[in-house]
């Protein structure tokens, strides 16, 4: 099952390639009446549907195509720490506490998904280390403060500084000014994760179904007797509550998620094995740069690059995407300049306006989580969890995020595609330019 190809994202990617054995799950066939109903067979729905199903709640979930077709089986792998911003600038908009409660609660995710891993037998090919760092002069301030803040206010005592020298050198290259060092997070193979998931989801009891579109989601009345009915091709889920897990795929299925999620085309390529040149990241960590086209970088356990970058108005073509990629990996390692790319394939990040994930109730009895914005293998993975213990009526650090102020984007159904691109093409040229 090496050539499998996503029907939703291009190209096959170096984890398809390496995943080794994995299961087909059957369509859904015929109609189910169950507790929870879950559309979307990422990391966020499959760790609910895993977390009900492992509380006695009986869960179907469905996957428009295979698990993992959308970002959660192609993505950079990288677990990062806190959210998408430090939590110094979280810090400014929303206040201390709530900083800080967002920052322990990534690291709340980040305990679980390695525990979840660990418990379920799940070997994703972890790798420690992940560093930021800024592809302009003159940043050595607020990285050095990042570091401090996370040690002082933060209780995270694991991320250094690094001046341009040590940069250098962790990274065998002289293309960036400073960064920072955080020993305290890693990087993933993220179709293993989720292959092992939907293993755990299933031995837990959850019912699961790929290849089934959901074409709409429906209330049949409101108030305390309306039964909410997910249709599909081959049969309805009729259901007391239901979650929307489909993040950047969620097409019209649903319109306030599509209002709130927009997705952007990332792209990443795999090289062969680099071992000719040990100086490239000599330990091993990831790295995400400091443009706004952010280019992120890891090794592989066996030594390949895998350089993820992204370009708005990319065609689709993998071969496209290949070559645009090794611009971006010989601009930054010369001596890269003839790596064979073995692999190149794309998908789409789900991003909110304020790039804060979106958490809401979109009808009663119907909760839409996504919008991590490129920040959400381990807060996808930590949200289906939550939205697990939400339905048990625990108290939860969902919370915090459903607090969120998440505008839509603006320009309605037919301008705010438009009007995104063009504001990113404007920030894209600024990173080229200044
Ligand atoms: C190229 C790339 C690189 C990334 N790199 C990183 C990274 O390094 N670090 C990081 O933290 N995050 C990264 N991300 C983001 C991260 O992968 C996502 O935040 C996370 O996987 C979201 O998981 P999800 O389950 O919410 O959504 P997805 O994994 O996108 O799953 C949504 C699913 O819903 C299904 N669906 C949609 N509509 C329907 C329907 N009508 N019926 C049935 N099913 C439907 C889709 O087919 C899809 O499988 C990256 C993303 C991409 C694309």
């Amino acid at each position: 099952m090496d050539s499998w190809q996503s029907p939703i994202a291009p190209g096959i990617s170096w984890y398809q390639a390496t995943v080794g054995e994995r299961a087909a799950y059957p369509a859904l066939d015929g109609s189910k009446t169950v507790d929870v109903a879950i559309v979307g067979g990422g990391y966020t729905g499959l760790q609910a549907a895993c977390n009900l199903a492992k509380s006695g709640v009986s869960v179907a979930l469905i996957e428009a195509h295979r698990f993992g077709d959308g970002a959660s089986g192609r993505n950079g792998g990288q677990m990062g720490t806190g959210q998408r911003w430090w939590p110094e600038d979280l810090e400014k908009e929303l206040g201390y506490e709530r900083s800080k409660a967002l920052f322990d609660m990534a690291e709340d995710a980040k305990r679980y998904l390695l525990d979840f891993a660990k418990i379920h037998g799940i070997e994703m090919d972890y790798m420690p280390g992940q560093m930021n760092v800024s592809h302009k002069p003159g940043h050595d301030k607020e990285y050095r403060a990042n570091a401090e803040i996370a040690a002082e206010r933060y209780d995270y005592p694991h991320i250094s500084f690094m001046d341009r020298r040590e940069t250098a050198e962790r990274l065998g290259t002289k293309d960036y000014y400073c960064g920072v060092r955080d020993m305290g997070t890693g990087h993933i193979h993220p179709l293993k994760l989720l292959v092992g998931l939907a293993r755990a989801a299933q031995e837990a009891g959850a019912q699961l179904y790929e290849m089934t579109k959901a074409t709409a989601i429906r209330r049949t009345r409101n108030g305390p007797d309306g039964k909410i009915v997910i249709e599909t091709p081959s049969g309805v889920l009729t259901t007391d509550r239901a979650l929307v897990a489909t993040n950047a795929y969620v097409g019209n299925l649903e319109p306030a998620t599509a209002a709130h999620i927009m997705p952007i085309g990332s792209f990443i390529a795999a090289t062969a094995p680099l071992d000719d040149f040990p100086d490239v990241i000599p330990g091993g960590e990831a790295v995400a740069d400091s443009r706004f086209v952010v280019r992120y970088f890891r090794k592989s356990r066996d030594n390949r690059l895998l350089f993820g970058g992204r370009e708005v108005y990319s065609s689709r073509d993998p071969k496209d995407t290949a070559n645009a990629i090794r611009k971006q990996i010989v601009a930054t390692y010369p001596a890269l300049k003839n790596v064979e790319i073995i692999h190149a394939w794309g998908g789409n990040v789900g991003i909110t306006l304020p790039r804060q994930p979106f958490v809401k109730e979109v009808m009663p009895g119907v909760t839409s989580i996504g919008g991590y914005s490129g920040h959400g293998v381990m807060l996808s993975n930590y949200c289906g969890k939550l939205y697990a213990d939400m339905v048990a009526g625990k108290a939860t650090e969902l919370d915090h995020l459903a607090a969120l102020d998440i505008p839509a984007f603006p320009g309605g159904q037919r301008l705010r595609t438009p009007l995104l691109f063009l504001a990113l093409t404007w920030f894209a040229l600024r990173d080229r330019l200044w």
